[in-house]
């Protein structure tokens, strides 16, 4: 397939609806970068790596690494995971409180941020160091050693952490979080706060494509696991849009609140996009248009 003419036909068709929506506002730091950026990167299953507009600039990848911070915690700690958290979508804002009293402290899913903050501590307990592990194996599977933390941004969401803190001492009143709530935190945040670009992202995805391989050729994932994680990426990648998301675009895919957007096509390729202005659920507007144009001129869905 010819990846970069179609990435070229979607910017075109897309251009009308860069610069929509805005920017995450409740992370001061975000609140500032220009929304008018737009690009998109796909990566085919053998590293070749495609790409359309500003998808070789760095971003704030947000949420988007709490699927990399899920894989990593199912390759070392196994199935124990999903007695802690489950694979419901929860129909609720990704920060929201409301379901974990009835569901003792059990969160619903591992995309929303209470689910995240259970994975974070997990991936703490095992390895004793959850963000530089986590920014380790994003530099290998990227291919890109110069990935790195951007400071401002993590610290920006300390300063404005108090939803985060909350879910995190609530779940842990429940037994649900083992390490000291401020080191899951600052761990937590400055996974947020890891940058990387389209092209980054789409090669470091590759794995979930790839049925659990790895960029090295060694396993990661068991098929079964690979499935998993894209499965929960399809119902829960998008939080409380994920039903719109899978309508409109028909694959897995994790969002993030700096305005990016990872999607996988299983067998074949994935794709990143990234445009900073996000609608009411927190998705980058021109980002689900852009995968919502993939899909249908390629005909490359799940479905
Ligand atoms: N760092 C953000 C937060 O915890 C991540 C949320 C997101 O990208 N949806 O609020």
């Amino acid at each position: 397939m010819d990846y970069q003419s179609v990435l070229e036909r979607i910017a075109n068709d897309v251009a009308p609806q860069i610069g929509r929506g805005r920017p995450a506002e409740y992370i001061p730091a975000l609140a500032a970068v220009d929304r008018r950026h737009f690009g998109m990167a796909a990566a085919d299953i053998d590293g070749r790596v495609y790409g359309v507009g500003d998808w070789q600039r760095p971003f704030s990848t947000q949420s988007i690494t709490k699927v990399f911070t899920l894989a990593l915690v199912l390759a070392t700690g196994g199935d124990d995971l999903w007695a802690h958290v489950g694979r419901e979508p929860s129909g609720n804002p990704f920060n929201s409180l409301v379901q974990l009293e009835y569901e003792n402290g059990i969160p619903r899913n591992p995309f929303i941020n209470a689910g995240a903050l259970v994975v974070t501590d997990r991936l703490q307990t095992l390895t004793g160091d959850a963000s530089s592990e986590l920014l380790g194996f994003l530099r290998q599977e990227s291919g890109n050693p110069d990935l790195a933390f951007d400071p401002k941004v993590a610290e920006s969401e300390s300063a404005h952490g108090d939803r985060n803190a909350a879910l995190a001492h609530f779940m842990a009143s429940y037994g649900n979080i083992t390490n000291p709530v401020p080191t899951l935190l600052d761990h937590y945040f400055w996974q947020c706060a890891i940058e990387m670009s389209c092209a980054d992202l789409a090669l470091a995805a590759r794995f979930l494509a790839r049925h659990g391989i790895r960029a090295d050729g060694s396993r990661l994932l068991t098929r079964s696991e690979a499935k998993q994680i894209n499965a929960v990426m399809l119902t829960c990648g998008t939080y409380d849009a994920a039903g719109e998301f899978a309508h409109r675009v028909g694959l897995p895919g994790k969002s993030g609140v700096g305005g990016g957007i990872v999607a996988v096509v299983p067998g074949r390729c994935t794709l990143c996009v990234w445009s900073p202005g996000l609608d009411a659920r927190g998705n980058s507007v021109a980002g689900v248009a852009a995968l919502d144009r993939f899909t249908t001129l390629t005909g490359l869905s799940v479905f």
